[in-house]
C-alpha cells in the first residue's frame, strides 16, 4: 500500500553535513528509479519501472490524487474512429500544425501513433470513460483537432465527462498500488545530486517530520509538472511551481523553448479557473459586448474551435477595440445556455458547478464572463521520446545527460512546439510516461550496484535548504512572488512587443536580484512554512526570468509566442527551439539553439512541410 514509509531504505545511517553549523542527519534510500511526481506523467512512468521489476520509488510534494493532472476536464486525444472516421496521421498532422512547426517531428509521430494503445491501457485499467450508445468510448470536438490534414472536424477527445484527469488519476495511482511502486508523499525534492554531469538521485525534506532524505538512483525521472503560478492569473494549482525545471537550471543544464505559454481562452474572469475547451466542443460559442461570434471573422472554418493561441488573440483584439463585455469591457462571454440540459448535466456536470461557485453564473441561463488565462507551458526540460534530458556539449544538441529523465509538462520532448493543442497533454503524459518506463527497462539492470558518491555531493542541496531557511532580509516571499507573478502577467503575455519586453526584462532582474534579500520568519521544515514556498519560489523566478529573455530574443511570431513588431512566423531564422542556461549566482541567462527534428521515425510517414497557420 502506499506509505509514507523507509521501505527502499538502504541502510539507517545517517550523515551528517554540517550546514549553518547544524548538522543535518540524512535517511539513505537506495532505488534502480526514483520518479519525483505523481501526476500523470509520474504515475505512469512508476507504474511502467516497475512493472519491469524495477525498484522504483515515487517522490510527490502532494497527495498523489491532488496533483494538477486531477483538475483535467475536457479529455485526452486519440484517434479511435468512435465518432466517425480517424486517422493517428491526421492526428500528427494536426499537432504539428498545432505546434507551428516547431513540434519535433519524430517525437510527434511517436505520440499520435501510440495514442490509441494509450487510450485503451487506460480503459483496461478502469477509466470510467463517457459512452456512445454503442457502448464505445465517448469522444469529442477539440480545438484544432481535424479530419483529412486540415478537411473536416475530428471528433478524437476521449472524455470521462468533465473529470477526465481526476478519473486517470484515480485509476492509475490505484494501479501504481498494485505493482510495487514505492511512495513518498509529502516529500519535497530540493535539488538533484549531480557527479561530472552524470545524475545519481535526489535530496528531499520530508514535509510530515521534516528529515532530510537522500535518495539514490539509476535513473531519476522529474515529474514534476509545469511552472503556472510564475503567473498572476493561471488555471493551475499552487503547486504547479515547476521546482524540476528549477533543479535543471540549478544543475547548470538548459531549459528549452520556455517563451511558449500557453493562455486558454476561458478562464473564468477574475477566478481564473478553467471552463474546459469541450463546452466549446459541445456547442458553446464566444461573444463580444455587440453579441456578435466574432470567431467567424478570425477563423472562418473553425471558429470557436480554432487554436487556443489564435481564439486567445481574438478575444485580446476584441477587448482592446473596445468590444469587450462588463462594466470595463474588459472581458467576453461564452454561451452555453443554448445547449440541451440534459448534455450540460451528463457532459459538462463539472464545468457547471465551477461556473455557480465562481462566477455566480448558472449556465442554463446566462453566459459565463471569460478571459485568457494562464493554462500551459509548452517549455520545459529538453528531452528525445526515450525522455532522456538532453543537453549541448561541444555543439552536439542532443547529448543525453546519463540518469537524467523527464516526462509530462515538464519535459519538453517536443511534441507541442509552440502551442499545444487541448487534449494533447493528457495522451503526452501516458505515452511518454510508459516510454520512460520502458526505456528504464532497457537500460537498467534491476538490483545494480550504486557506485560510491563522491565527499560533499550533497552539499549543493543542504547549503541551497540552509540559506532559505536561514534567509534573514526584508522582503518577504510572499511580496516578492507576487511581484514577479505582475511582471509576468503585463509584460509577457497574450501579446508581446520589444518596448515592454525590454522593460520586463529588468523588472524581473529586479525581483530576482531581490531574492538576495529574502526574510523568512517560518523556518520549521514542515508543510506550509515559509521556507518551502521560499524555495518554491527560488524555482520559479529563474523560470520568469528565462521565460521573459527567450520572448525578447525570439524576432517572430509563432505559435503562442505573438510578437507585435514582428507578426510573422520566420522559418528561415527561427525554426529552431531556444535553450536557456542560468548562472543563478551572477543572475544571468545565456540562450543557444537546437534544431528541430524535421524529420520522422519511420519512411512511411512523410515529413510535414511547414505552411501558413490558419483555422
Ligand atoms: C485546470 C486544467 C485543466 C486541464 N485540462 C486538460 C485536458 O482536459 N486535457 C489535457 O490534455 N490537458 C489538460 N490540462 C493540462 C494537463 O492537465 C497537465 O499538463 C498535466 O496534467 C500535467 O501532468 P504532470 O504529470 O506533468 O504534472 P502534475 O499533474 O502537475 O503533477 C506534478 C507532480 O509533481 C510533484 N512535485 C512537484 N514538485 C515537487 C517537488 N519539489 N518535490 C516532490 N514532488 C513534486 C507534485 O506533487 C505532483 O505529484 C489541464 C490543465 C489544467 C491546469
Amino acid at each position: 500500500m502506499a506509505t509514507n514509509g523507509q521501505n527502499g531504505q538502504s541502510n539507517g545511517a545517517t550523515s551528517a553535513p554540517k550546514q549553518n553549523g547544524k548538522a543535518y542527519p540524512i535517511i539513505d534510500h537506495a532505488f534502480d528509479v526514483v520518479v519525483i511526481g505523481a501526476g500523470g506523467a509520474g504515475l505512469r512512468a512508476a507504474l511502467g519501472a516497475s512493472q519491469a521489476g524495477l525498484k522504483t520509488a515515487c517522490i510527490s510534494k502532494v497527495f498523489p490524487t491532488r496533483s494538477h493532472t486531477v483538475a483535467a476536464q475536457g479529455g485526452i486525444s486519440a484517434a479511435l474512429g468512435n465518432m466517425g472516421e480517424d486517422d493517428w496521421r491526421w492526428h500528427m498532422y494536426d499537432t504539428v500544425k498545432g505546434s507551428d512547426w516547431l513540434g519535433d517531428q519524430d517525437a510527434i509521430e511517436y505520440l499520435c501513433r501510440n495514442a490509441p494503445k494509450a487510450v485503451y491501457e487506460l480503459e483496461h485499467w478502469g477509466v470510467p470513460f463517457s459512452r456512445t450508445e454503442e457502448g464505445k468510448i465517448y469522444q469529442r470536438p477539440f480545438g484544432g483537432m481535424t479530419t483529412r490534414f486540415g478537411e473536416g472536424t475530428a471528433q478524437r477527445t476521449c472524455a470521462a465527462a468533465d473529470r477526465t484527469g481526476h478519473a486517470m488519476l484515480h485509476t492509475m495511482y490505484g494501479q501504481a498500488l498494485k505493482h510495487s511502486a514505492e511512495f513518498y508523499i509529502e516529500y519535497f525534492a530540493i535539488d538533484l545530486i549531480m557527479d561530472e554531469g552524470q545524475c545519481r538521485g535526489v535530496i528531499a525534506l520530508c514535509l510530515e517530520d521534516g528529515s532530510l532524505h537522500r535518495f539514490r538512483a539509476h535513473k531519476t525521472i522529474l515529474a514534476t509538472g509545469g511552472y503556472g503560478r510564475a503567473y498572476f492569473s493561471c488555471t493551475s494549482a499552487h503547486i504547479c511551481t515547476g521546482d524540476g525545471n528549477g533543479m535543471v537550471l540549478r544543475a547548470g543544464l538548459p531549459l528549452q523553448d520556455m517563451e511558449f505559454v500557453q493562455f486558454h481562452p476561458t478562464g473564468i474572469y477574475g477566478a481564473g479557473c478553467l471552463i474546459t475547451e469541450g463546452s466549446r466542443g459541445e456547442g458553446g460559442y464566444l461573444t463580444n459586448s455587440e453579441g456578435e461570434r466574432f470567431m467567424e471573422r478570425y477563423a472562418p472554418s473553425a471558429k470557436d474551435l480554432a487554436s487556443r493561441d489564435v481564439v486567445s488573440r481574438a478575444m485580446t483584439i476584441e477587448i482592446r477595440e473596445g468590444r469587450g463585455v462588463g462594466k470595463e469591457k474588459d472581458h467576453i462571454e461564452l454561451h452555453l445556455e443554448h445547449l440541451d440540459p440534459a448534455v450540460l448535466h451528463e457532459r459538462l456536470p463539472g464545468i457547471s458547478e465551477t461556473a455557480k461557485i465562481f462566477a455566480g453564473v448558472d449556465v442554463t441561463k446566462e453566459p459565463i464572463p471569460v478571459l485568457p488565462t494562464v493554462h500551459y507551458n509548452m517549455g520545459g526540460v529538453p528531452t528525445n521520446y526515450h525522455g532522456e534530458v538532453l543537453t549541448k556539449v561541444g555543439g552536439d544538441p542532443d547529448t543525453v545527460v546519463p540518469g537524467l529523465m523527464a516526462v509530462g509538462e515538464a519535459a519538453c520532448v517536443s511534441v507541442h512546439g509552440a502551442n499545444r493543442l487541448g487534449s494533447n497533454s493528457l495522451i503526452d503524459l501516458v505515452v511518454f510516461g510508459r516510454a520512460v518506463g520502458d526505456r528504464c527497462a532497457e537500460t537498467v539492470t534491476p538490483g545494480e550496484r550504486h557506485p560510491d558518491l563522491p565527499a560533499g555531493s550533497d552539499d549543493f542541496a543542504l547549503s541551497r535548504l540552509d540559506r532559505a531557511r536561514y534567509a534573514k532580509g526584508g522582503t518577504p516571499t510572499a511580496a516578492l512572488r507576487d511581484r514577479m507573478q505582475k511582471v509576468m502577467q503585463s509584460n509577457c503575455a497574450v501579446f508581446r512587443d520589444g518596448p515592454v519586453l525590454e522593460e520586463g526584462r529588468k523588472l524581473i532582474d529586479e525581483v530576482w536580484r531581490g531574492a538576495e534579500d529574502i526574510g523568512v520568519t517560518d523556518r520549521s521544515l514542515i508543510w506550509n512554512s515559509d521556507l518551502v514556498e521560499t524555495m518554491e519560489f527560488q524555482n520559479l523566478i529563474t523560470q520568469a526570468v528565462v521565460t521573459m529573455e527567450a520572448a525578447a530574443n525570439r524576432h517572430e511570431s509563432r505559435g503562442a509566442h505573438a510578437r507585435e513588431d514582428f507578426p510573422e512566423r520566420d522559418d528561415q531564422n527561427w525554426m529552431k527551439h531556444s535553450l536557456a542556461f542560468i548562472d543563478d549566482a551572477a543572475h544571468t541567462v545565456r540562450l543557444e539553439d537546437r534544431p528541430v527534428h524535421t524529420y520522422t521515425m519511420s519512411n512511411d510517414v512523410p515529413y510535414i512541410e511547414p505552411k501558413k497557420r490558419v483555422y
